[in-house]
């Protein structure tokens, strides 16, 4: 059986093509530029994010993909061939939604069934094709039951498998885990990049979750006001961000700039340092060579169980975010009012390149 797909590809795509590719794309409402001119070329196999604030652009940049949305300007090619012109259904991509759009009367296995159905997939392979998909989402023996009688992650496994049944190239993931508990979200993280490796499809993921972003992508691209502010490796993007948006996006910002800079580094400008790579000491403390060094005061502690936060106003003005791990309880130095100095090495000061 000839899928609707096959029928109006024109062109054979080029073996070293892209999975995705998207090519000065942009996407106005009125007067919002939701989609700001956005370039990107996503390798088979991929698992690529897109992150960002609420309101970035993210869902749209997703929608024009998958052909819901159409381009005020732009191209959209899939493997190599431009189909920025074809409906959703002459496009090889299924979508994950966030609120999963389960059909309430089904079943488990007739949900997964139902896009293979509308295909005219016969009832046979459709079978076999779903109850693999459940299989694949660890979910066999859950096909007679309801969508109101599986839990929240369960519900989310069978959207993923609704999905997965269509065998699709490319898969797109809107905020697929917004909807599950921290603890259950942190599994689905970790359950979700191991499916993705062993299924071999390209996923486009979107979140707003720069800890889900770093834990599970091959590549992100950071995004904020409808344009790519930065596009990396996860450790990449953390330990160089591009720009001070990025720094405080993705982890704690920690900016020194200006005269703080200057009287902290010894030269004017705009850098970050991560809150795990400072040292806290008491206030007599050498700083060894190579190291930065800063004086300052404890303002705020947090503890986290595993790590205590502390914020320390610089003598020199601003302020540091510092993140030390409690290995003993002689660690916990930090109290508010605790005179300080505060070192790390002179290698963690990022200069970050664009400004905020
Ligand atoms: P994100 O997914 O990153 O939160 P969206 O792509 O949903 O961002 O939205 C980007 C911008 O486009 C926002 O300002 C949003 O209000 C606007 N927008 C999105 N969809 C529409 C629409 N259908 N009509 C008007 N404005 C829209
Ligand atoms: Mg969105």
């Amino acid at each position: 059986m000839t899928s609707l797909g096959e029928q109006v590809t024109t062109q054979t795509p080029p073996d070293t093509a892209a999975a995705v590719s998207l090519r000065g794309l942009r996407k106005t409402f009125g007067e919002v530029a939701a989609v700001d001119g956005v370039d990107l070329d996503l390798a088979e196999g991929e698992f690529f994010s897109m992150l960002g604030p609420s309101g970035s652009g993210k869902t749209t940049v997703l929608r024009m993909i998958a052909g819901f949305e159409e381009p005020t300007a732009g191209r959209i090619l899939l493997g190599g061939v431009d189909v920025t012109e074809r409906p959703p259904y002459a496009r090889d991509v299924n979508t994950v939604f966030q609120d999963y759009a389960l059909f309430p009367h089904m079943s488990v296995l007739q949900n997964v069934e139902y896009g293979l159905r509308v295909k005219g997939v016969d009832r046979r392979s459709r079978r076999t094709r779903a109850l693999e998909a459940l299989e694949t989402v660890r979910l066999e023996g859950f096909g007679d039951r309801r969508p109101s009688q599986l839990s929240g992650g369960q519900r989310q496994r069978v959207a993923l498998a609704r999905a997965l049944v269509n065998r699709p190239k490319l898969l797109l993931l809107d905020e697929p885990l917004g909807a599950l508990d921290l603890k259950l979200r942190r599994e689905m993280q970790l359950e979700l990049k191991a499916l993705q490796r062993d299924v071999g499809i390209t996923f486009v993921f979107v979140t707003h979750d720069q800890e889900e972003a770093l834990t599970m992508s091959d590549r992100i691209a950071v995004f904020n006001g409808g344009r790519i502010e930065q596009l990396a490796g996860p450790a990449e993007l953390y330990e160089h961000p591009a720009s001070a948006f990025v720094a405080g996006f993705v982890g704690t910002s920690n900016l020194l700039e200006g005269d703080v800079a200057a009287a902290v580094l010894g030269t004017p400008g705009l850098f970050t340092v991560r809150p795990e790579k400072i040292d806290m000491h008491t206030r007599d403390a050498a700083a060894g060579p190579g190291s930065c060094t800063a004086t300052g005061v404890v303002r705020e502690v947090v503890y986290l169980g595993s790590a205590t936060q502390a914020v320390v106003d610089l003598d020199a003005g601003g302020s540091l975010i510092v993140l030390q791990q409690n290995r003993s309880v002689q660690d916990q130095l930090a109290h508010r009012g605790a005179q300080v100095r505060l070192t790390w090495r002179r290698e963690h000061t990022v200069e970050i390149g664009g400004s905020a």
